[in-house]
């Protein structure tokens, strides 16, 4: 496996991959990788010839007062790590080298997919997500890319996108990975104290019961989200963002009684770590 820091190394990479017709697999990350990262990168490599690994702590998708200095970095570990897993090439580049100019060049999905969720507290985080992503494509050439549905509306942005910018690849979406407790993985659990993680099992508790819920009939979306909240409010050290249910795909509003494919998704503060988790709520 090759670790390289320059877009000028890296296309060599992709040309070489090219000229010898190896389809190429691409896992855009942020680093410090846990067993989320690992599947994606194994999904990549079982699927394509030639796996790619970006490891880059985004500065455009960080707003101001967010963790962009804590952010763990990991660079050896990672490489470690996404050459166990078959990745040929891990690309971390530094700021500078993924924004040479100006920020002034911007990829945004507009509309209620960016505003709602995430975005209504992020308001910059997803231009800085498809901006990056964009360029990591152009990049890295792949035929597929691979996303965790651990961010699940980064994927119905990114969805969005590829459809209307016609990126010639597949987009991949692969189930959330979770620790034996239920927590889903992430880079930001590194900053949880041990009561913490402990009050954190109540997102996929509660998540779990509303699945079950739902299971169990009800298609009452604000019942659902209601269930969840109390559940969530009922440990002493979390902080609600947001528990809400959107429509699938695209995030359109919900239906009542709700239909088709929907998108519980909920972010809570447990000190000052912001965790989110969801579940997908459809008929078997
Ligand atoms: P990040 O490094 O947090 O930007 O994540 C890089 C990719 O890994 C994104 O597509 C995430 O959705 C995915 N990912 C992060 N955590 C998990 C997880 N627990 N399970 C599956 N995929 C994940």
């Amino acid at each position: 496996m090759k670790l390289v820091h320059t877009v000028v190394e890296l296309r060599e990479e992709v040309a070489q991959a090219k000229a010898q017709g190896l389809t190429i697999g691409l896992v855009p990350t942020m680093g410090a990788l846990h067993e989320g990262h690992a599947s994606l990168i194994a999904a990549a490599n079982k699927e394509n010839d030639f796996v790619v690994v970006s490891v880059f702590v985004n500065p455009t998708q960080f707003g101001p007062n967010e963790d962009l200095d804590a952010y763990p970095r990991t660079l050896e570990a990672d490489c470690k790590l996404a050459e166990k897993m078959g990745a040929n090439v891990v690309f971390a580049p530094s700021p500078k080298e993924m924004y040479p100019s100006s920020d002034d060049t911007w990829v945004e999905v507009t509309g209620d997919i960016t505003k709602v969720l995430c975005g209504r507290t992020r308001p910059i985080h997803f231009r800085g997500v498809t901006t990056v992503v964009t360029k990591l494509f152009n990049l890295a050439q792949p035929d597929r890319a691979y996303f965790g549905q651990k961010d699940a509306q980064q994927v119905e942005v990114l969805k969005r996108m590829v459809k209307d910018l016609f990126f010639p690849l597949t987009l991949r979406v692969m189930p959330i990975i979770r620790e034996a407790d239920g927590l889903a993985k992430s880079s930001r659990n590194t900053y949880l104290s041990a009561e913490e993680h402990t009050a954190a099992l109540v997102l996929s508790r509660s998540l779990k019961a509303a699945k079950a819920m739902y299971e169990a009939g009800e298609r009452d979306a604000a019942k659902i989200t209601a269930a969840v909240t109390a559940d969530i409010e009922k440990e002493p050290m979390s902080n609600i963002d947001y528990v809400e249910i959107y429509a699938l795909p695209g995030l359109e509003p919900v239906a009542t009684p709700m239909v088709g494919s929907n998108l519980l998704a909920v972010a809570v503060k447990f000190g000052t770590t912001r965790l989110i988790d969801n579940v997908v709520l459809e008929e078997k």
